[in-house]
């Protein structure tokens, strides 16, 4: 899939274009360690490239699917189209091993175009951070206030050095 006319990479959260944002990351000449953030932007424009080795590299062994690369890919290329991401909150634990992030997914399938909120979570592990599994949003009330912080954003984006 192609990079939009304006060269932004997918992600949207740089300003810079594919190569200089998340594609360091997809060809390995980048890796992620320093916030969960990282990983949730770069699987984000994973899914929009299609790499499916990379979202199966960036996932907990303990909660990752058990599928081929190729078929994984082939499933995300049948899926619908991811349009636009944007991030609520960041929490992270006092010791930065473990995090959730809320944001807003705008995609669109055969239904149209659609607009979800997604809590995923992550796991500090060997030195790297690992995407684990979404969190269930029904119970509000039991989530940390930093999920709805933009400080918390921008916290995060200063941590992998992106000036908001
Ligand atoms: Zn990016």
């Amino acid at each position: 899939m192609a990079v939009g006319k304006n060269n932004i990479c997918h992600c949207g959260l740089s300003g810079k274009d594919y190569g200089n944002c998340c594609g360091r990351y997809h060809t390995g000449v980048k890796d992620t360690e320093k916030s969960p953030l990282e990983v949730l932007m770069t699987r984000y424009s994973a899914f929009c490239e299609g790499k499916a080795d990379y979202l199966l590299k960036t996932w907990h062994k303990d909660f990752r699917p058990d599928i081929s690369a190729k078929k994984f890919s082939r499933e995300i290329k049948n899926g619908g189209k991811w349009l636009k991401l944007q991030v609520l909150g960041v929490w992270l634990n006092e010791d930065r091993t473990r995090a959730m992030i809320k944001y807003e997914l705008t995609f669109r399938d055969a239904g149209g175009v659609c607009r979800s909120i997604c809590i995923s979570s992550f796991v500090y592990e060997d030195g790297k951070w690992f995407y684990t599994d979404e969190v269930d949003s029904a119970d509000n009330n039991q989530l940390p206030g930093e999920l709805d912080s933009k400080d918390s954003v921008l916290r995060e984006l200063a941590a992998i050095g992106i000036k908001a």
